[in-house]
């Protein structure tokens, strides 16, 4: 079984097709580790194409916010703009399946799957390996898949006892890495909004049988995005960045 790892897709309806059309044949089910809305110009397109796959996906902060389900006075004011837009658009359906998402997920005896981190599942970013260590204690299987921070990397658990975990590059369609013995935080990147200086759609794609996992990484049309936002009068700096990957 071959699973899609995707993360943070932020309603960029572009961005998600070319992941779909760049993965096509690599994997059987779908994982999406939250945030399918807010900053992008099509929540409901993009929950409605996530429904035609065989798929889990769990809860981000920015799919709570938009239902008034977390306070959004602690966003920017581009992503304050954005949740406050997308409330209006979002269809009962879609709105529905946003508030229905759970917060954490076991999958196959192995894997953890939460947006933020184990310790709090929708808002906590794990940005360094300070933030990594304590996390490790605080889920159960060997490995741990994680969003939110739009930056795709690994975070290793040292071998001895207190000592600190190691942070591991993503290395970008070349080929599968094995999943070792010693425990892991994975995270995919992101679909709709990448913040690591390069504007292409990651993603990542799990082979259960394998044990491996594969960084990936596709341009998409970034424009089509980009005039769909200029059209909806969003602030530049929330397309702007799309450009730059940031
Ligand atoms: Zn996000």
């Amino acid at each position: 079984m071959r699973y899609l790892l995707i993360s943070d897709i932020h309603a960029n309806l572009a961005a998600f097709e070319s992941v779909l059309e760049d993965a096509k044949g690599l994997y059987d089910k779908v994982w999406c580790l939250g945030d399918m809305v807010g900053y992008g110009p099509d929540p409901n397109e993009c929950v409605e194409l996530l429904l035609t796959l065989d798929h889990l996906c769990i809860a981000g902060n920015h799919d709570w916010a938009v239902l008034g389900k977390l306070d959004i006075d602690d966003f920017n004011p581009d992503a304050r703009f954005a949740s406050l837009w997308t409330r209006e658009q979002l269809t009962d359906k879609v709105r529905d399946y946003l508030d229905n998402l759970p917060i954490a997920l076991v999958e196959e005896k192995l894997y953890t799957l939460v947006h933020g981190s184990p310790r709090h599942p929708i808002w906590e970013y794990i940005l360094s390996p300070t933030i990594a260590q304590p996390n490790f204690k605080q889920f159960n299987t060997p490995y741990c898949f994680v969003g939110h921070t739009h930056s795709p990397v690994i975070f290793q658990e040292a071998l001895q006892a207190n000592a600190m975990c190691e942070p591991l590059a993503a290395d970008f369609n070349n080929g599968p890495m094995r999943l070792g013995e010693r425990r892991l935080i994975i995270n995919p990147g992101s679909v709709g909004q990448p913040r690591d200086g390069d504007a292409r759609a990651a993603y990542g794609i799990l082979d259960i049988d394998a044990r491996s996992f594969e960084y990936r990484r596709t341009s998409y049309p970034v424009s089509v995005t980009q005039e769909k936002m200029k059209a909806y009068d969003f602030p530049a700096r929330l397309w702007n960045r799309l450009a730059f990957g940031w």
